[in-house]
């Protein structure tokens, strides 16, 4: 990714979607927001305790970087895969609407120009997909348990059904979440994904055999969210060279980053963001 700075503010773009028109798009850091300890600094999650002021006015910076006139919409994550469109009439047009306004679901999408779509994210990654040949936009969030689920690809499917795009067309950002070095997982995730032939063969678990400060050993198994997802892609036939990984891990960039994991749940949520210009 390319990394950016706008007033105090650290955010990063796919090389892939850099340079496409009409389409704005980022992954902030937390540094350069309104918010104190412990979601310092730019949170945008409205529904983990923290003063809605603050999150208005995160929510707004990030809204002004991608240079949109209108709020941008997300919804809440149910950690599966069910997909909710936007358009010129659910969008939001508050920037904190509340929580009876907000929607469900794990996959964004949309065709309508001047709508923007985010997620605020802490490990999950965010998902970016777009179709230059239908100007289609879909953001996704997708943590273990969506990843179990296929969310990655039930988003390709419901772009070529609504949108009628292309597998060979689509361009795919996997956003920074949490790396194997720091996601050690019970059997039940394995497990979860045991349920499905391509979603098991896809998935990437590894065991790591790790000595604690006291000496007592035990094999550690680790799931990679970035790299199965990516393996969700190419299975489905996403080109290679139109996937790309931010190469960062949240765990062990908790100066940049919020991670739910390694902070022990007492953190905030970043953005991960993308507009149709209108
Ligand atoms: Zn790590």
């Amino acid at each position: 990714m390319i990394e950016q700075t706008t007033q105090d503010i650290q955010w990063f773009q796919f090389h892939l979607f850099k340079d496409i028109p009409n389409l704005s798009h980022g992954v902030f850091s937390r540094i350069g927001g309104a918010s104190s300890a412990p979601y310092h600094t730019l949170n945008t999650a409205s529904s983990i305790g923290e003063n809605l002021e603050a999150v208005t006015e995160n929510r707004r910076r990030v809204q002004q970087i991608l240079q949109c006139k209108d709020p941008l919409t997300t919804i809440k994550s149910e950690h599966a895969k069910h997909a909710y469109e936007v358009t010129h009439e659910n969008r939001y047009k508050t920037v904190c609407p509340t929580p009876q306004e907000i929607s469900f679901g794990d996959i964004l999408l949309t065709v309508t120009p001047g709508a923007g779509l985010f997620w605020s994210v802490a490990d999950c990654a965010p998902i970016f997909f777009y179709d230059p040949a239908h100007h289609a936009l879909a953001l996704t969030h997708a943590g273990w348990r969506g990843t179990a689920k296929g969310a990655a690809i039930a988003t390709i499917t419901e772009m070529r059904s609504r949108y009628s795009s292309n597998i060979n067309e689509l361009l795919v950002g996997i956003g920074p979440c949490i790396g194997a070095c720091c996601y050690e997982v019970g059997e039940n995730v394995r497990q979860e994904f045991q349920r499905d032939k391509l979603l098991f063969e896809t998935a990437s678990f590894t065991e790591h055999f790790v000595t604690d400060p006291a000496g007592n050993s035990h094999t550690s198994l680790r799931f990679d969210v970035a790299q199965t997802n990516k393996n969700q892609l190419l299975a489905m036939g996403i080109p290679e060279d139109h996937i790309e990984l931010s190469g960062m891990c949240t765990g062990c960039r908790t100066d940049l980053f919020y991670s739910y994991r390694v902070e022990k749940g007492k953190t905030g949520r970043f953005a991960a963001a993308a507009a149709l210009r209108a």
